[in-house]
């Protein structure tokens, strides 16, 4: 075997009610778009001997490698407050799990084709997706986020329908911590299997949360995690688009990038997914909205509690806390963005800025890259700030100068459908450095360059 993926696969233990094996779909004429060789280094994989063809025989589904099972999770989950019983992997199909130095993941194929739980979907995806998530994801990662990975990218020779016309399909290859969300404890809880709860409960625990005692530190531990993946969200401008519980993963890890943008000119209430209307996720409510996902994930546990309205009582308590401590993860991450430790002044200085950048309409990203040319615009924040003897190390190297910018990336999707994938390479080579500046891709849009709207991966 060119490519040694030493499955080990202990999801498959769970009861089936939790997977359904399933093959991917063959592709007429997989081609690899890219490989993360750095990432499969990191997963103690050795690649020297693989052909950029058998990895696209992996990474299409159209090879199952050695020792892998190849399953669909189910899950449900409240997507725009609406709670859907049954979702589920419809385009995504899970090869195993492998231990690696870091620890053990999932492998994942996305766009592989349907499976019980596809709907009215294909189970495909198209070339503007898969760039899009392997772009975001890669730029997460770099700028310290902690995020799903994307180890390879395949076009498949097959051409997809969707709104816009038939367009070249592809898949991404996901590696995650798991695929385990808040919508995998929501499925079992609204069918009462209280069983199934404990297992998932139990295994999460011993796959992720190793010093949680029981269901309810385990919901402390989670809470924390998001908060803190949240606030690392806001301090780099980033919009999900998408924050459905199915969406929230257990592990807190950021999850499926479908409609999600980083912001340019920054205010508060910006949205970019098509299909939010409401501003449900918009940028500053995604505190807010972890919150309520959150109880969503408390209410599914309590199930399991032996006495039920002390387990209310007990997880409203720590429920409760989430504003305190996602405000204090918050104000820390900004603090660094200005240079300075976290204080109370501190936060109500970059509070300031942000107010003033909203009534400006200025870049998120390029104000804070260069704070020090804020003077002309905000003379007396500026002076505020330098009053305080900020540390002109710690804000520049907090600041990263390239994000993935909407318009960038729809200028990569376009020239891939049509076949060149050269821009593609040149935007994942600068944003994997994101604190190395780059004028190809340091620029808001120009007025009309202007994404307004974000669409699902669908
Ligand atoms: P998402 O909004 O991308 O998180 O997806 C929500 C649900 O729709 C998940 O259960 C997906 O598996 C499913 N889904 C999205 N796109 C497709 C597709 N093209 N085919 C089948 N199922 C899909
Ligand atoms: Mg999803």
């Amino acid at each position: 075997m060119p490519l040694p993926l030493p499955f080990d696969t202990t999801y498959l233990t769970l009861s089936d009610h939790f997977y359904t094996r399933q093959d991917a779909a063959p592709v007429s004429a997989p081609n690899l778009i890219v490989f993360n060789h750095a990432l499969a280094a990191d997963l103690g994989l050795d690649t020297s001997d693989m052909t950029d063809s058998e990895a696209a025989n992996i990474f299409s589904g159209n090879v199952t490698p050695e020792g892998a099972d190849p399953f669909a999770q189910v899950y449900a989950g409240h997507q725009f407050g609406g709670f859907s019983s049954q979702l589920g992997d419809g385009r995504a199909l899970h090869l195993g799990e492998i231990v690696g130095p870091q620890g053990r993941v999932d492998i994942q194929l996305k766009g592989s084709g349907p499976t019980p739980y596809s709907r009215s979907g294909d189970g495909r995806a198209w070339v503007g997706p898969v760039l899009r998530e392997y772009l975001m994801s890669c730029a997460m990662d770099a700028l310290g986020v902690p995020t799903t990975k994307a180890l390879a990218a395949v076009t498949t020779g097959d051409r997809i329908l969707r709104e816009q016309g038939p367009l070249p399909g592809a898949i991404v290859t996901r590696v995650a911590a798991s695929h385990i969300r808040v919508g995998t404890f929501q499925f079992f809880a609204a069918r009462g299997d209280v069983e199934a709860i404990q297992k998932l409960t139990d295994y999460v625990i011993a796959r992720h949360y190793l010093t949680a005692r029981n269901p309810l530190e385990l919901f402390e531990q989670v809470l924390q995690k998001q908060a803190e993946l949240v606030a690392k969200w806001m301090s780099v401008g980033f919009i999900h688009g998408v924050m459905n519980t199915d969406n929230v993963q257990i592990a807190g890890e950021t999850i499926d990038y479908g409609p999600c943008a980083f912001i340019d000119v920054y205010h508060p209430d910006t949205v970019f997914s098509s299909i939010d209307r409401q501003g449900r996720y918009a940028y500053s409510n995604q505190g807010p909205i972890t919150h309520w996902n959150l109880a969503q994930f408390a209410t599914s546990l309590v199930a399991i509690m032996p006495d039920t309205d002390k387990a209310i009582e007990d997880f409203t308590t720590i429920l409760n806390r989430f504003p305190a401590v996602f405000e204090k993860e918050w104000a820390s991450l900004f603090a660094a963005k200005l240079g300075l430790p976290p204080s109370d002044d501190i936060t109500a200085l970059a509070k300031d800025l942000l107010s003033r950048m909203a009534d400006e309409k200025a870049d998120f990203t390029n104000t804070f890259n260069a704070l020090d040319q804020t003077e002309a615009t905000y003379p007396d924040w500026y002076a505020n700030w330098r009053a305080l003897g900020p540390s002109d190390d710690v804000w520049r190297k907090t600041n990263p100068a390239i994000i993935p910018r909407t318009h960038n990336i729809e200028q990569v999707i376009k020239a891939a459908t049509a076949g060149d994938f050269a821009p593609f390479h040149a935007m994942l080579a600068a944003v994997q450095t994101p604190f190395v500046d780059n004028d190809a891709y340091n620029q808001p849009p120009q007025d009309g360059e202007k994404v307004l709207q974000t669409f699902c991966g669908t």
